[in-house]
Formats: C-alpha cells, structure tokens, sequence
C-alpha cells in the first residue's frame, strides 16, 4: 500500500494543509491499495494563488513554446503508459488490455493533438476593419470523475494549457493515483511551477471550494448530472465560464437494412467495455420488429461472452465496477426492470457465479423494454444493455429522441447515405455511422441534459479561448 502526503502545487509535492485522507480501494480485491490526501478550502486556496500567479506568465508565451510543452506532457505520459494502466486497472478494475489500449493509450493520443493544435491554432483573426484576439479565459478549475480517469484529465488540461490557461485539478475520489502520475508527468515535461496544480479530495469539500473559488475564471467539470447541475448554479451566480460533460442513454439504431449481426455484436461490446462505465454507451439498442427477436437471441449470447473475471488476466473483458455503491446502484436498476416487466434474456442482479470478491455484476440484457421504463429513460453507468422495438423509422426517430440526455448515438445500415440522413435527425452530440472509428479530434459534448460546452480537438481548445476585438 502506497501511502502519498503530498499535493502538486505551484510545482511542487507539498503536504496538505488538513490530516485527511482518502482510501484507495482496488474494486477486484476489496484491498486498500494506497491513500491519497482528503484537501480542505486551504489546499484549494493555495492552489488557486499558484495558478493565478502563474497566468500572466503562460497567457504570454508564444503559441509554440506551449506546443513544445504539451509535446513533452505527451512524451511523459507515453513513457510511463506501463505504469498507467497498470494503476488504472488497480484502482478502478478496468480489464489490463483496455486499460492499455483507451485508459493509457488515448490520453497519450489527445496530448499528441493539443501539442500539434497549440501549434497551429491561429490565436488572432481578421474580421473587416478589427483585429480579434482569441486569450485564455484565465485560471480554470477542473473536476473530473473515475470512468476515463486519465482521458477526462488530459481532455480539460491539454486544450487549457494550450490555451494558455492555468488550472487546478481536482480529480475524482476512486482514482487519484492515476491524477498523480499525470502530475508527475506535468513535472517532468517543464511546465512553468503553478502552471497545473492538483489538489486530491472529496467533492462536497475540495470539488465544491474550486468551483465556488473567486479566483477561478472558468469551471471545467465532468460527472453525474446532479453535480452539473450544482456546479452550473455556482458557476451562473458568478457569472464564470462553465462547461459541463454529463450523463447519457444513447440510442444505437440498427435500420431495417443494416447487417443485424455485426450491429448488435458491436452495440453489446460498447455497453459492456469498461464495465458499461461510460458516459457515451449506447445503452438503448433499438430494432425493427421484423428483427428483434434474432437481434435479442445474438445480443444475449454476445453478452454471455463477457465473462467477468480478474482484471489483470489478459483474457479478461470485463472486470468489476469501480466501487460497492456503484455495483448496489446498478444492480438496484436491474431489479427494477424486472419489476417493471422487462424480459430479462441475460445476466441478473446476483453476483457472478464463482465470485466471492470484487464489485461484479453480470453482463445483462433486457428485451421487451419500452420508452417509459426507468431502465429506458435512467441512465444505469453498467453492464446493463436495454433492447427495444420500433415500427417504422419515424417510430425509431421518436424513441431515440425520447431522452433528457442526447450525448451519443449510432446508426446501422446498408447505405450510408441512409444512415447520415437518419444521423441528422437525432438530437444528439455524436453519432457513430456503421460503427464508425472514435476521433480524438471530433467535438464531444452533449445535446439536452448531457452537457454544455464541447471536449477534444479545435472545438476542445476554444472552449478556453475568450475574444478581444480591437478595430481600427
Ligand atoms: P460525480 O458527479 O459524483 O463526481 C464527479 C466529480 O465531481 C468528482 O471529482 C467528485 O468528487 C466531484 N464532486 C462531487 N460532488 C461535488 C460537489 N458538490 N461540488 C464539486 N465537485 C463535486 O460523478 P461520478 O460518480 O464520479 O461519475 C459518474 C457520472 O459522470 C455518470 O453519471 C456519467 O455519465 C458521468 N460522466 C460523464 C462524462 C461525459 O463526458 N459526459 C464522462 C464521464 C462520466
């Protein structure tokens, strides 16, 4: 067990200003792994003096010697990639090969992005008779969660920094020890001291006393809509830029035409990666009535393939979820689709066969769902996919926008064409068309209750970029 006292501000490990602390659980084992400082007002508040010390400074460098700093984060992060997943796999029980491959890989990847995009940006335009200046909106405060622990960090930090913004991280309290490599990362790649902060603790506590501090310029926050909520009231009687990335129920519409098999087989695979721990999964799968019923039989032996097992074993596609609350909290959904009448055609609400620790649940998939059940409309954050019929293709147009949320999407057919004319019609942040590949330059973000505001790539970078006019 690694026991860490100290906190990255103003370039530096320093001791917390309370005794606190958090523990470190390892979902899989139910062992302490480590502890982290639990950060008070007082830690928040020194961070804060760092990072508004440190703005003039970085909002002043040349756009290229920001990029060669985030190339350097990149290269830190891609050197201790090993380490990385190693560290996300202990602490939130993400399967060693996805943990390789997305929780270590694609932050690497966004990194590369912003060191390129700092680069190129053009920070001033020409518009009639003004010159407009694009600058960084000042000190931003970041609050992230545990699902991508490292990717909603880099995803907030590279384009800020590339902006020419500073920050103080708050990140979630599940997975800190992945917070810290980063920290370790910014450390080693020469970022100016106070440039990036890290202040570990819990949300009521150090998350709010960010959000609330009167030297932040900008709330960047990611998580459960009922914070958002919480922090976007904060933010609006500040009168401070926000921008929120919050919860979704995506629809994944497989049209009459579309290659059923390969449909469905790749919809259960993004429910169940990462342990259905994700914010874009397309947790309603909806199919035509001529098809449903193969498209039930493929989706619950396709599920059936996911069995959960030891996180580290190279075999493994699905470990357990991230902690006890979360494993009560979706079983709890599960139990309650049973008793609002859905078919349950795999999985369950017990724990796995054969398992007698960790927070497992069993990859599950209801049939028969309809748009007024709770597992249709809330959204679950597991294993748990919801298979449900549609008539026609307006049929399928309203349910997939029956939704508060509107984060992500898929859409399956034949023809393109089809599919990108249906895409158009839903009410949503992303759609994947054909099982379309993952961007790391794409704008993501949510439509309706899944956020406000865009992650990633140009749209990710202006989000931290304020405009001057200067005319003449
Ligand atoms: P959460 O909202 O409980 O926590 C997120 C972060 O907010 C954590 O760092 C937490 O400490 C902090 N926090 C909690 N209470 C706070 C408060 N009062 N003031 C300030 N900060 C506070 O969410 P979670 O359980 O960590 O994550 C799961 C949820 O996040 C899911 O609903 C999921 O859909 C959503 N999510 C969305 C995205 C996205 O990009 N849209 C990504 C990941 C997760």
């Amino acid at each position: 067990m690694q026991a860490h006292n100290g906190m990255y501000i103003d370039g530096d490990w320093r001791p917390a200003a309370g005794d606190g602390t958090i523990e470190v659980v390892n979902p899989a084992t139910e062992e302490i792994i480590g502890t982290v400082p639990a950060g008070t007002a007082e830690d928040v508040d020194a961070a804060v003096a760092a990072a508004r010390a440190a703005l003039p400074g970085w909002a002043a460098t040349e756009p290229a010697e920001r990029a060669a700093r985030i190339g350097a984060l990149r290269d830190a992060l891609a050197a201790r990639r090993e380490t990385i997943a190693a560290t996300v796999t202990a602490e939130l029980g993400a399967p060693l090969s996805f943990s390789e491959a997305v929780h270590a890989g694609l932050p690497i990847t966004v990194a590369g992005t912003y060191a390129t995009l700092a680069a190129e940006h053009s920070f001033e335009e020409k518009l009639g008779t003004s010159r407009v200046l694009h600058e960084p909106v000042g000190v931003v405060g970041a609050i992230t969660p545990w699902n991508y622990p490292l990717h909603q960090i880099v995803a907030k930090a590279a384009p800020a920094l590339a902006a020419g913004c500073t920050m103080v991280l708050k990140p979630a309290e599940d997975t800190p020890l992945v917070a810290r490599l980063f920290a370790e990362a910014v450390a080693e790649a020469g970022l100016p001291a106070g440039v990036f902060n890290l202040v570990t603790g819990v949300g009521p506590v150090a998350g709010q006393a960010l959000a609330e501090h009167e030297g932040v310029d900008m709330v960047s926050f990611t998580g459960s809509t009922a914070v958002g909520r919480r922090i976007g009231a904060i933010a609006g009687g500040a009168i401070k830029r926000v921008a929120l990335e919050l919860g979704g129920k995506s629809a994944n519409v497989v049209l009459p035409s579309a290659d059923l098999v390969k449909a469905v087989k790749i919809g259960v695979g993004n429910v169940m990666a990462n342990a259905g721990q994700t914010c874009s999964a397309w947790t309603r799968m909806l199919v035509h009535a001529d098809r449903y019923d193969e498209a039930v039989e493929i989706a619950a032996a396709a599920a059936a393939k996911y069995v959960p097992g030891d996180p580290t074993d190279p075999a493994t596609r699905l470990g357990p979820l991230v902690n006890a609350a979360q494993r009560e909290r979706v079983t709890g959904y599960i139990r309650t689709g049973i008793s609002e009448g859905a078919d349950l055609v795999a999985g369950g609400p017990d724990a796995p066969e054969g398992v007698e620790r960790g927070y497992y649940v069993r990859p599950t998939v209801f049939a028969g769902v309809t748009p007024e059940m709770t597992i249709a409309r809330e959204e679950i954050f597991g294993p748990v996919l919801s298979v449900m019929r549609y008539e026609d293709v307006e049929d399928a147009v309203r349910i997939a926008n029956d939704s508060s949320y509107g984060l992500a999407g898929a859409v399956w057919a034949a023809d393109e064409a089809e599919a990108v004319a249906f895409a158009r019609r839903l009410q949503t942040g992303q759609v994947d068309v054909n099982g379309g590949r993952f961007n790391p330059l794409a704008p993501f973000g949510g439509y309706k209750r899944s956020g406000v505001g865009r992650e990633l790539g140009p749209h990710g970078l202006t989000e931290y970029l304020q405009t001057k006019s200067l005319q003449f």
